[in-house]
């Protein structure tokens, strides 16, 4: 089974800032992150290659930061890392990131099931996987917190709903978005790191994908109009008292007069 997973590479949150002036968000330098949630996708990615046999790739929309991540993932095993980075993808909103990877999933050609994250930690949309399922016109499963069978051209799977699940049978090949009930991702051995280091990572530009500016980048569909920073955190209170089972009255009584509970 030819599996990819889409990752992506994401900044320190704690040191994002808002130029409220400038209308935009500020992303720290440096190497950053696999946006959390994408280490799930790999794990199940892995595992299922380790099930079913063939190979576990990983793609990615970003930039040369963006190596480290994808290093990463192959310290854990993953077979090859595609990387698609370009100038012309800045500015890019998640249908056009969909469209972008899925382009990329086209020139790659192989795959019985794409994995990715239910969200990133940063822009937070959880768009993307959908926008590639419909750019691919494949089935989509998201927020998936199990994968009951898979073969025979369909999967099985859990789809975590507000108050519950639901059991979803899709064709193959189909789009999944993990939640991170879904396993416990693996660490990096040594061995693997050092192996990482010297793997090559495929990049490929807008050109090589085939793709002009249309509803990607400048040209995507929607426009920021304005940024603001996240209002302050009301300031915390103590709640003193001279044994922990009045501390506890008191926290009671503060919970239900602020009607938590
Ligand atoms: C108008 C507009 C302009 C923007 N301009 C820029 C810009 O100039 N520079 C910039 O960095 N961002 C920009 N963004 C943000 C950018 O569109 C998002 O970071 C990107 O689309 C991913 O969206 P998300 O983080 O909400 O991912 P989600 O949809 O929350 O991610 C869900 C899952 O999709 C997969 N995924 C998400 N992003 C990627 C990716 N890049 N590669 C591979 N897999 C991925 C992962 O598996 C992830 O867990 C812009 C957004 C808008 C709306």
């Amino acid at each position: 089974m030819n599996i990819v997973v889409l990752i992506k590479q994401v900044p320190e949150i704690a040191l994002i800032k808002v130029d409220e002036a400038a209308n935009k968000v500020e992303l720290p330098q440096g190497p950053g992150t696999v946006n959390p949630l994408d280490e799930y996708a790999v794990e199940e990615g892995l595992r299922l290659k380790e099930k079913t046999g063939g190979k576990c790739v990983v793609v990615s929309v970003g930039n040369e930061r963006t190596e480290s991540a994808l290093r990463n993932c192959m310290a854990l095993g993953v077979d090859e890392a595609y990387l698609m980075c370009d100038e012309a993808f800045d500015g890019s909103d998640q249908q056009a990131i969909g469209k972008i990877l899925a382009a990329g999933l086209k020139k790659l050609g192989e795959y019985d099931i794409i994995l990715g994250g239910k969200q990133s930690i940063d822009s937070d949309a959880a768009q993307v996987p959908s926008a590639v399922a419909a750019n691919l016109d494949l089935p989509q499963a998201l927020f998936v917190k199990k994968i009951e069978e898979i073969g025979d051209g369909k999967a099985v799977v859990n789809r975590t709903t507000e108050d519950g699940y639901d059991v979803v049978e899709l064709k193959l090949p189909a789009v999944i978005s993990v939640v991170k009930e879904i396993n416990e991702p693996r660490l990096p051995s040594l061995k693997g790191k050092m192996a990482a280091k010297k793997k090559a990572i495929t990049k490929w530009s807008a050109a090589d994908l085939g793709l002009d500016g249309d509803g990607i980048g400048a040209g995507s569909a929607t426009k920021t109009i304005k940024v603001t920073p996240p209002p302050p955190r009301p300031k915390g209170e103590f709640i003193e008292g001279e044994t922990p089972e009045e501390i506890a009255d008191k926290l009671f009584d503060k919970l239900r007069s602020d009607q938590v509970i």
